[in-house]
């Protein structure tokens, strides 16, 4: 009999009553350290009293209005968003996948708009996760999450990741749009140089095509940049933007400038809860830690920090990882041994590790982790390395 939840993950055995900062708390008192803040959501802990604050305030007053309205809290989200970024204007969905799907939708209609609407075909690369939508599947186009699914939506075609050789062959004045993520999260925390997110610049720039950042998991604070794609100095036409927007409430973004927007008119688009006044005011919250220099600053001086120490651990366990990867708190630890194995060994030492693609572990912690929980996170994974017989 199908269990009353659709069986579609692959659950651990465990479940939380309570979290606290970087730490989840099960029924019976366990403590579990958590290095995946939710698939990098959480980025400011679990239970942040300035973010209880902000979502029982605005609980107090008023739940949903429906974008008929005003809405307040929405309106100095955006405002802030584009005050710190390249945007000039933001649409608010519930999710990374629906930011996708809007992205997607932008595209094909600034073309058709511009009296192109054959231009369609959107380049996105192998490895890649936009989203479980038909469109963002059909985006990433892996077998894995295609199949059985068919048919596909038309419009897409994937090229190597950060292969420019391919990129240049590949782009010409009828590609409508080159979609990437600055650092790919579930292909396995692999990083652009900045050198490539330049040139694709340089493409988009020289063939017109719009050029779309999914900044789901890379953005928000994780790589010690408000954004992933400030290190390289490039700036997209469009971004995809949600996980740690709403610091655990639903929450996303299709953050785009005034000409990439130009065709979304009235009418265009449209979403019942996106930018709901609850994950509004959340997320208002969160824009207002994280955005903050000083708090950037931090996120990068205890990612060295945590860096250093991991890099430690490889040394320590070369038959068990093979290397560090990653940007900020945006870590990728490439195991030799099977990476499911090692994400089951560590809830016996009380760790929480997420696994991704190309067999790493993702380390994705708050982003206001506190240097003695780092240090301890690392003595749990060297304790974690010795299951496997690790000197
Ligand atoms: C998680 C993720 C998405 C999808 O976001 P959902 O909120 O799960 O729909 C899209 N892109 C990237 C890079 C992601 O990591």
């Amino acid at each position: 009999m199908i269990p009353s939840v659709l069986p579609n993950y692959n659950r651990a055995p465990l479940s939380f009553a309570k979290g606290e900062g970087s730490w989840l708390i099960t029924e019976d008192g366990r403590r579990f350290l958590d290095l995946g803040a939710g698939i990098a959501v959480n980025v400011l802990g679990h239970a942040n009293p300035a973010l209880v604050e902000a979502l029982t305030e605005q609980a107090g007053k008023v739940w949903h209005v429906s974008n008929l309205y005003q809405i307040p809290q929405q309106q100095a989200l955006a405002d802030a968003l584009v005050q710190k970024t390249f945007a000039d204007t933001v649409f608010f969905t519930n999710s990374g996948t629906e930011a996708a799907e809007l992205a997607i939708k932008m595209v094909r209609k600034y073309w058709n708009d511009q009296g192109a609407p054959d231009r369609i075909e959107i380049i996105a690369f192998e490895g890649a996760f936009h989203g479980r939508s038909t469109g963002a599947i059909a985006a990433a186009g892996s077998e894995k999450m295609t199949k059985g699914f068919g048919p596909l939506m038309p419009g897409f075609r994937q090229l190597p990741y950060g292969d420019l050789e391919a990129l240049k062959a590949a782009i010409s004045d009828r590609t409508a749009a080159v979609m990437i993520e600055p650092v790919q999260g579930e292909g396995g925390i692999r990083v652009l140089p900045d050198a490539f997110l330049r040139a694709l610049r340089a493409l988009c720039d020289a063939t017109g095509a719009l050029l779309v950042f999914d900044e789901v998991q890379c953005g928000m604070g994780r790589t010690g940049r408000l954004f992933a794609h400030e290190w390289s100095g490039v700036t997209p036409d469009i971004m995809m933007v949600a996980k740690g927007i709403g610091g655990g409430f639903p929450l996303g973004a299709v953050l785009a400038t005034e000409k990439a927007a130009s065709a979304m008119g009235v009418g265009s688009h449209g979403s019942t809860y996106g930018g709901n006044p609850l994950a509004c005011a959340v997320g208002a919250r969160v824009m207002d830690i994280v955005a903050d220099e000083a708090f950037l600053a931090e996120v990068s001086r205890k990612a060295g920090f945590f860096r250093q120490r991991l890099e430690g651990l490889v040394a320590s366990h070369p038959d068990v990882f093979e290397e560090v990867r990653g940007l900020g708190l945006m870590l990728g630890l490439k195991c030799r041994v099977p990476n499911l194995d090692v994400v089951k060994a560590a809830y016996d030492e009380g760790l929480l590790m997420v696994p991704a693609a190309d067999n790493v572990i993702r380390l994705l912690p708050a982003l206001n982790i506190s240097e003695a929980d780092l240090a301890e996170a690392v003595a749990r994974i060297d304790r974690t390395a010795a299951h496997f017989g690790g000197q």
